[in-house]
């Protein structure tokens, strides 16, 4: 994934005003690559942040989502995690440890039969079992 050497300048690019929390939040996200939740983020930035709820954490997240530069993982009904990783992968869930794994997905793994016709716009691919070290 890429480097991204001024944050400021990246949400500007991608139309996003970089007030101080928004920076905060994309740089949590892209410095920590285990798929965190809301809970997580604000639990982790609300001690250098007070003024930080976790409304703002989670409407800062969709807006991300929205301009293209998070993937929302919704690998499980009740829990939402985010990703600041947007190449196309897919992501492993150890049902024992909770953890989530990326894995690389070639172009051409994935090949759906029938669907020529359409575009697709959203790839996710989800696996669940158990991580080498729970198995
Ligand atoms: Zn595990
Ligand atoms: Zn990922």
């Amino acid at each position: 994934m890429r480097t991204i050497e001024k944050t400021d300048e990246y949400l500007k690019a991608h139309g996003i005003m970089p007030s101080y929390q928004r920076i905060r939040v994309f740089d949590y996200l892209h410095n920590n690559r285990n798929h965190p939740t809301v809970d997580s983020i604000y639990k982790e930035l609300v001690g250098d942040i007070p003024s930080l709820s976790k409304t703002t954490v989670y409407n800062t997240l969709r807006l991300f989502n929205e301009k293209g530069i998070i993937l929302i993982i919704n690998i499980e009904d009740n829990e939402s995690r985010f990703d600041a990783d947007i190449s196309n992968h897919g992501h492993f869930k150890c049902k024992e440890c909770g953890e989530i794994f990326d894995f690389d997905l070639g172009k051409d793994d994935l090949h759906i039969l029938k669907l020529e016709e359409f575009s697709i716009d959203e790839q996710h691919v989800y696996l669940k079992g158990r991580c080498p070290k729970c198995k």
